[in-house]
């Protein structure tokens, strides 16, 4: 029991009632920002900001295992997490397939025993006008940025019980936030995400699992290739409007991926957190 500063003028019960201080199921890790000992499993792991972020976890020890279509891609990250001295396996997973996903899911386990860290970062683009959309177009970029997050938290949940917590970090966009007349399926997928987000944080919290999301800014990538290459004025507009005065690299992720997968955010929980150079902060 521990006997607090509690105020003379609240009521005497409460004054000599001993403050519970309920435990951490979850023993904090030896150091707040390590992850040894940790399996994650990163979806698109194998390129771009999931690739940044997995090598993130990585350097804090966490094993990884790489889940996405591109098998060769795959090899190449998973020898570059290798070479930093952890375990790495790539999983071949289409986000949008529920069998790849409970099958990605089980391979991690069966190869590491147990899943502690998922995140959600396999995402695609369709830039077009809304009316210029057809269904297939809006149904895939959903199904990939928003029902796979669903698939795969949903196939983890079991997974993080059964270790008596875990983490969820789903990648989120500027366009959770803001909008643009060639991104609806995009910015409609990326504010489910973070509207997701705070649902399963709220759904899970009694499990001891933190879920949260991260909403990059503008980040040079494959994803980002063409339009920084084929529209330079809006690569120029983008950099200019960003308060750092610069585009992001996929590994400035790591930091706000590693502190949301650690003991160091076990009170942290649906928050979407950007990062973004101070993007989001200008009018
Ligand atoms: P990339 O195109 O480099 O990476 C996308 C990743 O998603 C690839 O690894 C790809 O792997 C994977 N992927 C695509 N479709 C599927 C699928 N059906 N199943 C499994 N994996 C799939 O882009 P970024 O690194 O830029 O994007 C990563 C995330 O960050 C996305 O969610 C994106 O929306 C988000 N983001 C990006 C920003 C940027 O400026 N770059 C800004 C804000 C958010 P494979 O093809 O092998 O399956």
């Amino acid at each position: 029991p521990c006997y607090g500063l509690i105020p003379r003028s609240f009521p005497d019960h409460v004054r000599h009632e001993p403050i519970q201080i309920r435990k951490a199921r979850r023993p904090m890790a030896s150091a707040p920002f390590d992850l040894s000992g940790k399996v994650a499993l990163v979806t698109g792991g194998n390129g771009g900001i999931g690739k940044g972020i997995a090598l993130g976890l990585a350097r804090a020890g966490a094993n990884i295992a790489v889940a996405a279509r591109n098998q060769d891609k795959s090899a190449r990250a998973v020898a570059e997490l290798e070479a930093l001295g952890i375990q790495a396996i790539s999983i071949r997973c289409d986000v949008t397939d529920g069998d790849d996903v409970n099958a990605a899911v089980a391979a991690c386990v069966e190869r590491f025993g147990g899943l502690d860290i998922v995140v959600n970062n396999s995402g695609i683009n369709v830039r077009k006008l809304p009316h210029e959309l057809d269904l297939e177009e809006w149904q895939t970029v959903i199904d990939v940025n928003l029902t796979g997050v669903f698939l795969m938290s949903k196939a983890a949940y079991p997974e993080m019980v059964n270790r008596g917590g875990g983490k969820v970090i789903n990648i989120g966009s500027m366009m959770s936030i803001f909008a643009h007349e060639t991104l609806a399926p995009y910015a409609a997928s990326k504010g489910g995400v973070v509207q997701f987000t705070k649902a399963c944080a709220s759904a899970w919290a009694k499990d001891n699992i933190q879920v949260n999301s991260i909403m990059p800014g503008w980040i040079a990538t494959d994803m980002t290739e063409t339009l920084r290459i084929n529209v330079p004025e809006r690569y120029e507009t983008i950099r200019a409007r960003t308060p750092a005065q610069r585009w992001g690299r996929p590994d400035e992720l790591a930091g706000t991926a590693v502190f949301l997968a650690t003991s160091a955010s076990d009170f942290v929980t649906g928050t979407a957190i950007p990062v973004d150079g101070g993007y989001s902060i200008q009018s």
